[in-house]
């Protein structure tokens, strides 16, 4: 039988790499990581985290789309929503002939793909409903979903083995959080709810242990809708919970989920009763985990400014830059086109709502000298941050001697 679902890659690695470096790779990030992450460019003092930008799912579902095109040369090939949140990176796939299906209200409509085409499936995964429509398809299958979002895939479908509901920490709309929940599906009677933070948590875990300030079981339902599974019943559901979280969280708030949602069962309901109905299992990948610890790192002695390059509706970038921002100026660009050298603005999201509106500021750039910490989020490419980098330079008259 023909194979048609691929997930190890086609073996053209070495074909495809030196287009991938030539597109993502940045001669100013190189010399600035070579140096120890840290360099002098005139007054400015750069500090590069030590962590920062492509992390490895991202590096290998590029990879594997940029493989795709290359074995497939005469094939549709399309991908399932974004294959990251970088719109350069789309940009470039799409410029590649990949032809992106987007959803419509969160729905993916195949209609058009038949069993001759490609569909590469990306790293935050498709959700169980929209696998099987793929595979029913027999179209060729390139799933490049991350194995760490795999794994907490394997919780969250142990958590509906085992009558547990999944309280899931993440944004309900976001595609990896969508997969993940769908999940408890391969499992009848599966049952999950996200949560988007702490102080839904808490409203949870009031509900939960019956406290006298909890939401009527109406304004409960109301207040997650859309965020549950089919037929969740908070008064049955909520009795037996496992805790995971998307990737790509700020772990010490889903690590703070987790504990506060234990100790309200155990306060309530005891701490035997916590041990049988209580679950958590930190399902942070590591790459966020390392890119938020090399910002904390740098934040013990932090720079004048802080630059965090990466998509606004990047979720691991919007948290690296919610992480600085407790301790330093910090701007959240999306490219380096958010800065304009002519007139030595800059456009930025000041805050962590993917949403919110951006703002342009003028005098933004400190006295010199000063210490720039720059770091990016894991779908953001080196070049990108190269460009940023060289730009500011440049409205402070340094030309980067590379
Ligand atoms: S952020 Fe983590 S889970 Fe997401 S693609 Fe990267 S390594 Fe995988």
């Amino acid at each position: 039988m023909t194979q048609t679902y691929f997930r190890r890659g086609f073996g053209l690695k070495a074909e495809v790499k030196p287009a991938i470096d030539a597109e993502y790779q940045s001669a100013v990030v190189e010399r600035i990581r070579s140096r120890g992450f840290v360099d002098r460019f005139g007054d400015v003092k750069v500090r590069l985290a030590k962590d920062f930008g492509f992390c490895y799912g991202v590096d290998r579902a590029v990879d594997y789309a940029y493989e795709t095109r290359h074995k497939f040369p005469d094939k549709r090939v399309y991908l399932v929503g974004e294959i990251i949140h970088n719109p350069h990176v789309n940009y470039r796939l799409q410029e590649m002939g990949i032809e992106f299906i987007y959803p419509n209200d969160g729905v993916f409509d195949f209609g058009h793909v038949t069993s001759e085409d490609v569909v590469i499936i990306p790293a935050f995964g498709v959700t169980v409903k929209d696998m099987k429509a793929l595979q029913a398809l027999g179209c060729i299958l390139v799933d490049t979903t991350c194995g760490s979002v795999l794994l907490v895939w394997k919780r969250v479908k142990n958590y509906a083995r085992d009558g547990f509901t999944a309280v899931i920490h993440g944004k309900h709309l976001h595609e990896e959080s969508r997969a993940t929940a769908s999940q408890v599906e391969k499992h009848e009677g599966g049952k999950y709810l996200v949560v988007r933070d702490m102080s839904e948590a808490e409203l949870v875990g009031a509900y939960m242990t019956g406290r006298a300030q909890r939401m009527s079981r109406d304004a409960f339902m109301n207040h997650f809708a859309g965020r549950t599974s089919e037929g969740f019943d908070p008064d049955a559901d909520l009795a037996k919970i496992g805790v995971a979280n998307q990737t790509t969280m700020l772990a010490t708030e889903s690590l703070a989920i987790g504990a506060r949602l234990r100790e309200m069962m155990a306060e309530s309901l005891g701490d035997e009763h916590a041990e049988t109905h209580f679950r958590s299992f930190g399902t942070i990948c590591s790459a966020t985990q390392e890119r938020q610890d090399a910002v904390l790192e740098m934040m013990q002695d932090p720079p004048d400014m802080m630059i965090v390059l990466g998509g606004y509706n990047s979720s691991n970038t919007n948290h690296l830059a919610h992480l600085c921002r407790q301790y330093v100026t910090t701007y959240h660009i999306e490219d380096a086109t958010c800065i304009d050298v002519d007139v030595g603005s800059i456009r930025h999201k000041p805050e962590i709502d993917a949403e919110a509106p951006v703002a342009v500021e003028m005098e933004w750039l400190p006295p010199a000298p000063f210490e720039l910490g720059i770091t990016a989020g894991a779908s953001t490419p080196n070049n990108k941050i190269g460009e940023a980098l060289l730009r500011i330079l440049e409205i402070r008259g340094i030309e980067a001697d590379l």
